[in-house]
């Protein structure tokens, strides 16, 4: 590829608008860093309300070129199987590139850029299923079938802490059915986003169907959402974006897709398989060190076994090992931002404060190799309340707060006191029990005896302030194309021209 780790270094990245690398017109770039180190790595484009029009100007040509809009669906489907050959090909380069953007681990990132191939796969194999129907209707020789179409042009918003994963939940179903896309990573990680395009060209797609612009949200990111050529906005980031996000796209109006953040319940009953749970609870919390959307950050302990299962987690949790998220060994790398170090550290000081029990962590760790990068030790509140600010507020951050209740009725009352409804884990042996929960708890996604199983069939979305519109399966089919009702009338007879045939 292009692009690599080290081709990468120290470079100064371009936009890619219209099937060209070009740097940006407003002539800026912006400073990306490794979290590992703190060390800066390259610079992106800093991009304007110009670049953000040049990339809807070739979005919108695109959706207009008969290379594009009248290729047939199976066309398409097999354009997309190419690019899911080439990200399995050369997931180990985009993978290197994303742990570098954000510190996530690489056995994990090479996992999701594997996981992303299927996920293409399936978006390919699904771009001639779309179809429509033929409703009966109730009058003789009418015939109405319905038809589902692209929207046009769809800005993609991404996040830092899984770029390309987030981004192609997105793509993968606005190209299968047939849109044209300009996305915004986060400033903090574009070089995955600008290395995939080379896969993009290379799988055949014609200039402009993908477009990437990087630079800052409140500057590029807006102006794209305010354009006025763009069909739908697909926004993956945190709630106060999000409300933004929402306010801008109603200029127009287009409709927007928000997946935001959470503050997600994991629920352990004293019937739970405990060994089982307590692994479940900790990767919930600490995978990615804490930095994932569901994260399983409010821990609810039955009253019968708290003390226990906090022993337990405090132990295991006390083994993880931090360090350079490229060693094998490592188990949590350092937060991808700086920001994010900050907040976790002002978090705890809070948990403190407000009289919950620190029982883990807390800190920076000591460790003197793991000093120039923004790592933050597993941290773990007991005696923690639904009410405080630990519990209440989304810190994206490996931080756990441990809470007890006493029977069914109080757990669902505090479990559902949040304004968030992303996700929600439950173990217990008692399937009734767990059906209950399923059905009572305010969640787009709720597991059972498992956290965090995911898949590009299972329909994934929030509910509350975690957002709305839904990832993955058919859904997003759904969700990035639009519906048309046809109606013929074949009766050769002739109508009250003044009056509604009802
Ligand atoms: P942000 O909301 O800060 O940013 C997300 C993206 O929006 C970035 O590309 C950002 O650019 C851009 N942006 C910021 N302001 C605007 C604006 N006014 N107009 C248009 N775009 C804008 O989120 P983070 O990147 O900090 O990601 C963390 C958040 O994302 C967490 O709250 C997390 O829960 C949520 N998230 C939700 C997921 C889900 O599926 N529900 C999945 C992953 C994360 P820039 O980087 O330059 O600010």
């Amino acid at each position: 590829m292009r692009y690599t780790l080290n081709t990468i270094e120290n470079e100064r990245l371009p936009n890619y608008i219209g099937g060209v690398l070009r740097p940006p017109l407003s002539g800026r770039y912006l400073d990306s860093f490794n979290p590992a180190t703190g060390q800066r790595w390259y610079q992106a484009s800093d991009s304007g309300a110009e670049d953000a029009a040049a990339a809807v100007a070739a979005a919108t040509a695109a959706a207009a070129n008969p290379a594009w809009a009248e290729i047939t669906q199976t066309a398409r489907g097999e354009m997309m199987f190419r690019l899911a050959d080439l990200i399995a090909e050369n997931a180990d380069t985009l993978a290197q590139i994303e742990t570098r953007d954000n510190g996530k681990l690489l056995r994990e990132t090479r996992a999701q850029v594997h996981y992303l191939a299927g996920y293409y796969r399936y978006f390919a194999g699904m771009a001639d299923k779309l179809q429509g129907e033929t409703p009966p209707f109730p009058k003789a020789k009418i015939l109405n079938f319905t038809q589902r179409e692209p929207l046009g042009v769809v800005v993609v918003i991404v996040p830092w802490n899984s770029p390309l994963y987030m981004m192609s939940c997105t793509v993968a179903p606005c190209l299968s059915v047939g849109n044209t896309v300009v996305i915004k990573p986060s400033e903090h990680t574009s070089a995955s986003a600008i290395a995939f395009a080379e896969l993009i060209e290379r799988a055949g797609y014609p200039a402009g169907v993908v477009n990437i612009v990087t630079g800052f949200g409140n500057v590029a990111g807006e102006a794209l959402v305010r354009h006025p050529g763009i069909n739908k906005v697909a926004f993956t980031g945190g709630t106060e974006t999000g409300r933004k996000i929402a306010a801008n796209s109603a200029i127009h109006p287009v409709p927007c897709n928000l997946e935001l953040g959470g503050k997600s319940p994991h629920v352990i009953y004293a019937d739970a398989d405990l060994e089982r749970a307590v692994d479940g609870v900790i990767a919930g919390i600490f995978a990615a060190a804490g930095q994932t959307c569901v994260a399983g950050s409010r821990c609810f302990v039955e009253a019968a076994i708290y003390d226990e299962f906090v022993a337990r987690l405090s132990d295991k949790t006390a083994k993880i090992r931090l360090g350079d998220p490229t060693d094998a060994h490592t188990e949590i790398g350092p937060l991808a931002l700086k920001a994010q170090l900050e907040k976790a550290i002002r978090y705890a000081e809070y948990g403190v404060s407000d009289g919950a029990k620190l029982i883990c962590g807390g800190k920076q760790p000591d460790d003197g190799a793991l000093a120039g990068g923004w790592f933050f030790e597993p941290t773990i509140f007991s005696e923690a309340s639904n009410n405080m600010r630990i519990s209440q507020d989304e810190i994206f951050a490996p931080v756990l707060c441990v809470i007890r209740f006493d029977d069914e009725a109080d757990l669902i009352n505090q479990a559902n006191d949040s304004r968030y409804g992303l996700a929600a884990g439950v173990w217990t042996k008692d399937i009734n029990k767990a059906l209950r929960f399923a059905r009572a708890i305010n969640a787009g996604t709720v597991w059972i005896n498992t956290y965090r199983a995911a898949s590009f069939i299972s329909p994934a979305g929030g509910f509350k302030e975690s957002g709305y519109g839904k990832h993955n399966g058919f859904e997003a089919m759904r969700e990035y194309s639009r519906l048309k009702s046809v109606i013929i009338d074949y009766s050769n007879t002739t109508q009250d021209a003044f009056v509604i045939r009802l």
